[in-house]
């Protein structure tokens, strides 16, 4: 499903499709923006990682808070293997639905999360990460990061953050919200192309096609790595993969 074009315009501020003036101008050529939502999960997050390594493709996670903080190594899997992470709510806000008070609060909420649980990686002893660890001089390191400003989102602007990727989830957000992030420096990633993972009522060819027959260089395609669409992402993924492959495009994070 493809996002109409005045949808897009009514909000020109927010990023729908690459090349977007208002990142950068490079990003452009054969380039296809995967993006998956609502992980990460232990059931199918893992599995996404490794049909994107074989397919040398690169792409951008939206986490929910809690998931991550139930999945720490999962979060920082992601990130070690190379695929960018932005902010999805700490527990999936309705922007309509919440206060913006509330909204603002719960996004810094995940971003202090996602923050927690990156800086981790060099405290936690984690087998995984040994061969990272055993290269870092280990007091050093501590150090330096405990020099790093807390972020400090009720007094100033200015964040720290490992990512300034936002998305909304079901793309509901109010203006004063949108303009707040964007004021804290968030970009507000939406799509072009809806692949309806999560929709029950759409079989998976149809969920196949709503990407295939709509993807171009420059395009946001948006899936979940969720329980509710883990199902047709089995099927439409490696085919999604293949199709880029054939044209000649190529996946990477925003
Ligand atoms: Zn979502």
């Amino acid at each position: 499903m493809k996002t109409p074009k005045f949808v897009q315009r009514m909000f020109p501020k927010r990023v729908w499709t690459f090349p977007n003036s208002s990142l950068s101008a490079n990003k452009i050529g054969n380039t296809i923006y995967l993006t998956f939502d609502d992980g990460p999960i232990p059931e199918i997050t893992p599995w996404v990682l490794e049909e994107l390594k074989k397919h040398h493709a690169g792409a951008t996670f939206f986490c929910i808070g809690e998931n991550l903080e139930k999945q720490p190594d999962l979060f920082r899997r992601i990130i070690v293997e190379g695929h960018s992470v932005g902010n999805h709510t700490f527990n999936h806000r309705n922007g309509w639905k919440t206060s913006t008070e509330e909204y603002i609060d719960n996004v810094l909420k995940a971003e202090e999360e996602m923050n927690k649980v990156h800086e981790a990686r060099s405290t936690i002893v984690h087998p995984k990460y040994s061969p990272v660890r055993n290269n870092m001089k280990d007091g050093n390191e501590g150090g330096k990061r405990e020099d790093i400003p807390k972020i400090k989102s009720e007094i100033s602007d200015q964040r720290s953050s490992i990512s300034n990727l936002f998305r909304p989830p079901y793309g509901k957000l109010t203006s004063r919200q949108s303009h707040i992030l964007q004021q804290k420096g968030y970009k507000i990633i939406m799509w072009d192309v809806l692949s309806g993972d999560f929709d029950a009522s759409i079989s998976e060819d149809n969920c196949f096609r709503n990407v295939s027959e709509n993807v171009k260089p420059g395009s946001i395609v948006v899936f979940h790595d969720s329980l509710k669409a883990e199902k047709k992402l089995r099927y439409v993924l490696p085919k999604v993969l293949e199709v880029i492959s054939e044209k000649g495009w190529s996946c990477e994070k925003i």
